[in-house]
């Protein structure tokens, strides 16, 4: 489903952009449906580089990332950008920063409405809303009438993924998605990543927390300085350290 084809990044940095720094060097690996791989690694090492890349937020430099076999390089205009992200979405570490803290949850869902499913009725939407909140296990009566800073870090967590759940998603990159959140807050979104899984989703999991990708992995991708230093089954990867 994603296939990432010898990927490298390299930013250009300093005052003038004069000097470059090569932040994921030569990364390949794929992931199909239902298959969890965690890509782990020190700060710095590269890996929300990968994410953002995945989520076409930042340019590939060389290799290249294709999607259901086509380069998402070549996902030019509106119309093409809003299909691939149909499918394919992210969650980051800070919920509140990836939420405009001036709208009310409600507003944030009838945005999605407007841009995906601008046809569909009053009764058909509440209905498509009301299942997606409960895979994430939100009352939509605790939460839709709430500003960001109402909620909590794991509600908003959820809320940010049940957005995401009213697409047709076949992917998500989950990049720190529970470094903020307390501990069983934790587990209550390592569960529904879990879940997410059964249906069938392709999920990266990123984490500086080697024990983190243990819990919740099929595969993982150990990343050093930008480059794959270790890759294979998680049960492998960690019986061997
Ligand atoms: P990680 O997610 O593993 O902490 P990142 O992908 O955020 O690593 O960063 C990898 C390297 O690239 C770091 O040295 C970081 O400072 C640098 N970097 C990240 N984003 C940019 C950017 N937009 N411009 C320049 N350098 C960046
Ligand atoms: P693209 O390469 O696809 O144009 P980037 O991911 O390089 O997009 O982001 C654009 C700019 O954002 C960078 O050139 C850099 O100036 C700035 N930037 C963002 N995050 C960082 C960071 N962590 N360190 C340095 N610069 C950053």
């Amino acid at each position: 489903m994603l296939k990432l084809d010898s990927i490298s990044k390299v930013y250009r940095v300093g005052t003038f952009g004069g000097q470059t720094l090569t932040a994921v060097r030569d990364v390949s690996f794929d992931i199909g449906p239902g298959e969890v791989v965690s890509l782990i690694g020190e700060s710095g090492s590269g890996k929300s580089t990968i994410g953002k890349m995945i989520l076409r937020l930042s340019g590939v430099t060389r290799g290249s990332i294709s999607f259901d076999g086509t380069d998402i390089a070549t996902l030019s205009g509106r119309k093409k950008l809003k299909e691939y992200y149909r499918h394919v979405q992210g969650v980051f570490q800070d919920p509140f920063s990836s939420y405009n803290p001036v709208f009310k949850a409600d507003r944030v869902f009838e945005m999605v409405r407007k841009e995906y499913f601008p046809r569909l009725s009053t009764g058909e939407w509440e209905k498509k809303l009301r299942s997606s909140l409960e895979v994430v296990r939100l009352d939509p009566n605790q939460v839709l009438n709430k500003y960001p800073h109402q909620l909590s870090g794991g509600q908003l967590q959820r809320l940010l993924i049940a957005r995401a759940l009213l697409l047709d998603i076949k992917f998500l990159v989950a990049d720190e998605v529970i470094s903020m959140l307390d501990a069983s807050t934790r587990i209550d979104v390592l569960n529904l990543l879990a879940d997410l899984k059964a249906r069938g989703l392709g999920i990266l999991f990123i984490t500086h927390d080697l024990a983190l990708g243990n819990y919740v992995s099929d595969r993982t991708v150990i990343l050093r300085n930008g480059r794959i230093v270790e890759m294979g089954e998680t049960e492998e990867v960690f019986a061997n350290p």
